[in-house]
Parts: structure tokens; sequence; C-alpha cells
């Protein structure tokens, strides 16, 4: 469906040719309508050959293991997005190593997701009993026999199994990102 008006002042759009590309743009501000997009973020946290799992209590994917997660907001930093949403899943602190793995899902939704590997840092798995209804932490074998979602078993591939350590969080780039986040090889 494309967007009918605009969401900075309310006027109609219209299809524009901006850069060789038709985009829906305002009649009367400079709004353009780039597109609709998503970000998700995801978290490995493992302990001792084994990863944080939580089974999904509502739709989509009800019924299935995955890692923690959610979509980012617009003024929180990534890395407090994923801290808070473990936490709140499972119970679990952990705080942000690197990066480890990202996937790209162009569709109505372009959405892209973002993994991170994550150091753990105290609390017993348990379960939110609202968003999750099962927490804990996991080995390939156990896995076998739970009903993993074809996605998190790639990425606890990645987390068990991964060739590098991926991109590290730099907590004091130099020089500064004015409030920005930097993750770097
Ligand atoms: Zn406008």
């Amino acid at each position: 469906m494309e967007a009918k008006f605009c969401m900075a002042c309310g006027q109609p759009l219209e299809s524009r040719d901006i850069d060789g590309t038709p985009r829906r743009a305002c009649t009367a501000c400079s709004f353009v309508h780039w597109g609709n997009y998503s970000v998700g973020v995801g978290a490995l946290v493992a302990k001792d050959g084994k990863v944080l799992l939580v089974r999904r209590a509502q739709e989509p994917g009800k019924g299935y293991w995955t890692n923690p997660g959610g979509y980012i907001e617009q003024l929180e930093p990534i890395d407090e997005t994923i801290r808070r949403e473990v936490f709140e899943e499972s119970g679990v602190r952990a705080s942000v190593k690197s990066v480890v793995a990202l996937r790209d899902q162009p569709r109505s939704i372009h959405n892209v997701y973002i993994a991170f590997a994550m150091e753990y840092e105290g609390g017993d798995p348990t379960p939110d009993g609202v968003e999750v209804d099962g927490a804990g932490f996991y080995g390939p074998e156990e896995m076998e026999r739970m009903n993993v979602a074809p996605f998190t078993r790639w990425l606890v591939d990645v987390a068990l199994r991964g060739k590098s350590e991926g991109l590290a969080f730099d907590r004091e780039p130099n020089p500064p990102m004015q409030g920005g986040r930097g993750f770097r090889a």
C-alpha cells in the first residue's frame, strides 16, 4: 500500500522523481517517504557451550524456541535495547560484546536483523510469562529434540562455531561519534 499523506505535515503526497527513483513526496513540505523499514536485534548469550533460548508464547512464532530479541526503538541505542530485551524476556543480565551476524530480508517492510554476541553477567533464566513461557541455556544436543526456529539454529551455529569474534563494540570511539554507537573489526 502506498503512502497517501505526509507524516510531517498531513498534506497529500505525490509520486515524484527523486534522483532517478519514483518516491512518494509531500506537495507542501520537504518530506519524502523513503520506504518501510524495520531493524531487529537478537542476543546470543553463550555459557559453557550452551546458548540462552526462550520459547515464544505469542505469534509470530508461538511455540518456537528462539534467542531473545526484539525491534529497535526510535531513540534507544541498540546495545541498550538488546540488553533490556534479554532481561525482560529471560531475567538474564548480559552485555554486548560484538556484532556476529546479520540477516537482510527485503519485503513489504524491509527488515535488517543484527545479532550480538553477549557476555553473561548473571541471573537464572526465568520466562516473563507473557512474551515467553520458557527460558534456559541449551546445548546443540538438547536443541535436536526441541522445536528451535530454523533461523535460531543458524544463529546458534554462529554463536558456538563462528569463525571470528565479529565486529567488536567500540565503547570509546576515537574520534567520538557524538552519541553514535560504533562496532568495528
Ligand atoms: Zn509535508
